[in-house]
This record gives structure tokens, C-alpha cells and sequence, in this order.
């Protein structure tokens, strides 16, 4: 198959299943793919979007190229007495590594269970759940950067925060190295009681792209949301989740205007009753324009 070919839907890379349409669309398979993708996009003036599981992002149509991370797997794994050091490929779906750790009963990493990232996705945004966050595992990160050099920074080099990183501004993930600890005491009971929460608390059978705001300091966006009467309030086909307020669904055709609109609205809320202003976790792309070379 073609590295890159021309007019795909995006549709079905996003968990949220909204989508428009991207005007150039590839799939690489090694280094040297992803910097033909670079060089592509930078040579015709084109905007150009990475996209891991899309697990948090919601997309118009992009006039220029998504480069999809889903054949860029691969996991490597060298193990001492105390520690597992393991060396994914950014595309390599983040679930693979929880499975990896609670089945040799490592430490904390097994708490980012149950949503869909790659190992790309989740170190941009450094995801977090249930009191660790991605970059705590961390060894070093591997990258192109937009000017096309490989680097290999340590995670003390790199500047992460509360769902943030430097990437992609920095650049593509090509692999992330963890230092996982062997822990003291059996995991497995606690994996389990975390995704029995998550099953009860999260609308997992629903199309969504997770927590659509950060937690404001000192709150939780969820709760300010279902004050405000957003829990379970739509615009169109989309809404957010009658069983998390944070969760914004698609109970159909939603479209990116609609989820734009209802994103606006919810902060209107919260900002009017409470002065909080919440800030969106969720990547919202409406259409990217064909604005000369950036990264979205
Ligand atoms: C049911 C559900 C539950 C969720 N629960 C949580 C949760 O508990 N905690 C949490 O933190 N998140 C949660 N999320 C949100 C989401 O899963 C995370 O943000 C995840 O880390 C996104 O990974 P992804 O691969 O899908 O990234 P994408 O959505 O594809 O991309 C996210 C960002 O990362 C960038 N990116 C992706 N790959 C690379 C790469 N190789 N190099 C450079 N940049 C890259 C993209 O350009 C984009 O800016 C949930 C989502 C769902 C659907």
C-alpha cells in the first residue's frame, strides 16, 4: 500500500466518531516513513496532525496530512531482579503495557487501565488516572523533531505537567523506554477494583473521547458540570454522558460544530455560576485550513 494516499475519512480514528475528512492520510511502518511524512507535509506547505488511538481528539477536515501511529507497534522488553525496562513504539496501544505489568505484578503503571491510548498518545498527554500520571514510569522519550533530527531526551529533560507535555510540538514519538519496579504486594486486586469503578462510572459503551475539561485546581470538572445542569444535556447528536458529566457522546451523526458549540456552552455555564474558567483536555480540530506548515 502507498505510504500516503489522498481523501480519507477520519471518522473511524476517532473514539468520539467524529470526523471529517483529511486531504492527505498515512499509515508509516518505520523511522524512515515517518520522515517521508515530515518531509511531505513540509515541503507543500500543509498543516500536519499526528494521530495515536484518537481516544482524545475530535477532527473536522484537515487540508493537509494525519499521520496515524496504528502500524508503529512494537515492544521491548529487558528485565533485572528489581525492575522491567520496556521500550515501546508510539503506536503501540498503552493496554499492552498494563497487561504486561500486572501480569509480572509491577508497580503503579497497571492504574492507567481501561482507556484507549497509544504509548504516543498518552506520553503527549501525559494521561493519568486514579493518582499516577505517565510520565512518573518514564525512562527517556525518542523523537524526529519538525526539523528532522533524531533525539533521545531523559524524562528529566522534558517538561511534563498536569496533562501536558512538549509533544508534538516538540516533535513524533517514535518510542518511549519505562522503568517499571517490581512491587512488594500483589497488584492484580486493586487492577481489578479500579475497572470495576471505571466500568460503574464511565460510559465505556458509548462512542467518547473521555474527559472533555482538565480539573479545575481544587475541583473536579465533573462535579461544576452536573451543577450547571450539563449532565446529560446535547446539542444535536452530541451530549454529555448521563453517567459522567465530563464524558461528552456521540448518540449518532454528531458533528464537530455541535460538540464546538456545546463545549462553548458548558464553559459559559460553569464560568457564569462559578468565575471558574474550565480549560478543554479533549483536541478539538474543526477544520485546520490550509494555513502552511504547522503541527496541529
Ligand atoms: C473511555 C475513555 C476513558 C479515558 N480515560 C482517561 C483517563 O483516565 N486519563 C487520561 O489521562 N485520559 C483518559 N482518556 C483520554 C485519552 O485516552 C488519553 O488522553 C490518551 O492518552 C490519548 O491517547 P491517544 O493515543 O488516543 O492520543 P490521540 O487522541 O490520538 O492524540 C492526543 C494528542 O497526542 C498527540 N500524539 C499522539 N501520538 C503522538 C506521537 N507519536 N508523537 C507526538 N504526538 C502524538 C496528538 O497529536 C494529540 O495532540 C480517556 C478516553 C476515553 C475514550
Amino acid at each position: 500500500m502507498k505510504l500516503i494516499r489522498e481523501r480519507e475519512s477520519l471518522r473511524k480514528f476517532t473514539t468520539i466518531r467524529v470526523g471529517g475528512e483529511a486531504k492527505y492520510f498515512a499509515t508509516p511502518k518505520s523511522v524512515e516513513d515517518i520522515v517521508e511524512c515530515i518531509k511531505f507535509a513540509r515541503d507543500r506547505h500543509l498543516p500536519l496532525l499526528v494521530l495515536g488511538g484518537g481516544s482524545n481528539t475530535v477532527l473536522g477536515s484537515i487540508e493537509g496530512l494525519v499521520v496515524s501511529t496504528a502500524f508503529l507497534r512494537e515492544i521491548q522488553v529487558s528485565r533485572s531482579d528489581r525492575y522491567f525496562v520496556i521500550e515501546a513504539m508510539g503506536g503501540t496501544p498503552l493496554k499492552e503495557i498494563v497487561a504486561m505489568a500486572v501480569k509480572n505484578n509491577l508497580e503503579g503503571i497497571y492504574k492507567l487501565l481501561g482507556f484507549p491510548a497509544t504509548v504516543g498518545g498518552a506520553v503527549s498527554m501525559n494521561a493519568g488516572s486514579f493518582g499516577v500520571e505517565m510520565s512518573e514510569f518514564l525512562e527517556e522519550v525518542e523523537f524526529i523533531s519538525w526539523d528532522l533530527e533524531v533525539k533521545r531526551l531523559k524524562v528529566w529533560e522534558l517538561d511534563f505537567g498536569y496533562r501536558s507535555s512538549p509533544f508534538p510540538a516538540e516533535g513524533f514519538i517514535c518510542r518511549a523506554v519505562f522503568k517499571l519496579k517490581a512491587a512488594d504486594t500483589p497488584v492484580l486486586e486493586e487492577y481489578k477494583r479500579i475497572r470495576a469503578k471505571r466500568k460503574k462510572t464511565q460510559p465505556i459503551n458509548m462512542p467518547t473521547s473521555g474527559s472533555t475539561f482538565k480539573n479545575p485546581a481544587d475541583s473536579f470538572a465533573g462535579a461544576l458540570l452536573e451543577k450547571v445542569k450539563m449532565k446529560g444535556f446535547r446539542i444535536g447528536d452530541v451530549g454529555f454522558s448521563t453517567v459522567h458529566a465530563n464524558f461528552m457522546v456521540n448518540y449518532g451523526e454528531a458533528k464537530v460544530e455541535d460538540v464546538k458549540r456545546l463545549i462553548i456552552e458548558a464553559k459559559r455555564r460553569v464560568y457564569e455560576e462559578y468565575g471558574v474558567k474550565l480549560e478543554e483536555e479533549v483536541k478539538v480540530i474543526e477544520s485546520s485550513g490550509s494555513n502552511g506548515w504547522q503541527v496541529l
